[in-house]
Parts: structure tokens; C-alpha cells; sequence
């Protein structure tokens, strides 16, 4: 009985967090850098996803919902992943906040409609969480780094070696090996310049989001039977 007080403190003590003023990360403006979602059922694996090049066309520092377009089968990749049991955590570096281009609601409306979009409503995603910082900034979480990666496997309860990465820039590749995750680079996006340059070394080169999903599946049913 008394665990279960505890527990549902914790529970409270992480919306003041998620809702907090400073960032976890860094402590620099950075209000509300993270949108804990609900998540229904609790999922054991996850794949952490970057947005822009990836799930949506890449529109430089995107503030306008309304041109929010899903790449080509975004939607039926995400829709396999979920329906296979992962839990899908939004991973993406939004430094035009930190250059004062959008402001963090704009950010949130365009998650929002690529949510919608996608046939979901808010609890589409387990976790968002994104980096508002300009590289100057020196955070912790912006992508090459893997701090969104950490404090998604924190917030969420999962294990990041059991966990895939999936986009399109040489950053999303070297989080997801910082993190000791799996990745999976997508040709959308810069996609193909990265995998023409071969600075990176991603487990798996997918055309797209449903071939990227269509590779995790195969990999996880390669390990049950193992
Ligand atoms: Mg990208
Ligand atoms: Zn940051």
C-alpha cells in the first residue's frame, strides 16, 4: 500500500517535470522540451524516429501545419510497427527555435497534424521529444548526442540496446550508435546523399519508412526464434 502511494507520487512528480520550466538536459530555455503522451498499453520495444527527411517532407524550419506532408509510406510503415507492438518515440532537433525562426507551439502544431495525419490522435506517439538548441548552445540533447534517446529509455522503461533508430541524417545514425541501438538510415530525406558519402555505417538502408519497418519486424522475428 505504502509502494503504491509512492508510485503514484512518482507519477505526479514526473508531469511536474514534463511540464517543468527547465530543460532536464541542459537547464537553457528549453521550456517543456518534452510531451509525455499516455500511452495505452505499455509496449516493451521501441523505435525512436527523427521527423523532418524522415516521416515528413523536409520543409526548412517548418512552422506552418497546414504544408505538413507525409513522405511516401509513412503511414503504412508506422502503421506495421504499431500493430507489430512497438512503441513509436518522436526523436527530432528543432534548432530554428533556438534561432527564434518558430516558436515551440508552432513545433507542437505540426506534430500535431503529422499525427493526425497519420491517422492518430495524440497518443499516436509513446513519447515526443525534441531539441530546441542551436549547436553554439552546446547541449546534451541535440542529435549526434544521444540525450533524447536516454531520456526516452528513462521516461519510457525500455532498454536502448533493444531499441532501433530510424532517419535520414548522418545525426540520426550516430545517436542511435551513441545509444547503443540499432539503426536503420532511410533513402528519403538527405537519406541518399548520407549513404553516398558513407560516413556512417547504419545496420540496414530502407527506400523508405515501410521498408525501414519492414526490416525491424524481420529482425525481431529472426530473434524469437532464435
Ligand atoms: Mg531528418
Ligand atoms: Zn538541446
Amino acid at each position: 500500500m505504502r509502494l503504491f502511494f509512492f508510485l503514484l507520487s512518482l507519477g505526479k512528480l514526473c508531469a511536474i517535470i514534463a511540464n517543468g520550466n527547465s530543460c532536464r538536459f541542459c537547464g537553457r530555455r528549453a521550456e517543456g522540451c518534452r510531451e509525455r503522451m499516455p500511452v495505452p498499453e505499455q509496449p516493451k520495444k521501441y523505435v525512436l524516429l527523427d521527423r523532418d527527411g524522415t516521416i515528413i517532407v523536409n520543409k526548412h524550419y517548418q512552422k506552418d501545419p497546414e504544408i505538413t506532408e507525409l513522405l511516401p509510406h509513412a503511414r503504412e510503415g508506422l502503421d506495421l510497427l504499431r500493430s507489430s507492438g512497438f512503441g513509436l518515440v518522436l526523436v527530432t532537433n528543432q534548432s530554428g527555435i533556438g534561432r527564434g525562426l518558430l516558436t515551440r507551439a508552432d513545433m507542437t502544431a505540426v506534430n500535431r497534424r503529422m499525427a493526425r495525419e497519420l491517422g492518430g490522435e495524440e497518443d499516436y506517439f509513446a513519447g515526443m521529444y525534441c531539441c530546441p538548441h542551436v549547436p553554439e548552445d552546446g547541449c546534451s540533447c541535440r542529435k549526434p548526442l544521444p540525450g533524447m534517446a536516454e531520456q526516452a529509455a528513462r521516461d519510457l522503461g525500455f532498454a536502448l540496446r533493444e531499441a532501433y533508430v530510424v532517419g535520414d541524417s548522418e545525426g540520426d545514425i550516430k545517436m542511435g550508435d551513441a545509444a547503443g541501438a540499432a539503426t536503420v538510415l532511410v533513402r528519403t530525406g538527405y537519406g541518399s546523399g548520407v549513404e553516398e558519402k558513407g560516413n556512417v555505417c547504419p545496420g540496414y538502408v530502407a527506400d523508405d519508412l515501410l521498408d525501414a519497418a519492414e526490416w525491424i519486424v524481420r529482425q525481431e522475428n529472426a530473434q524469437d526464434r532464435t
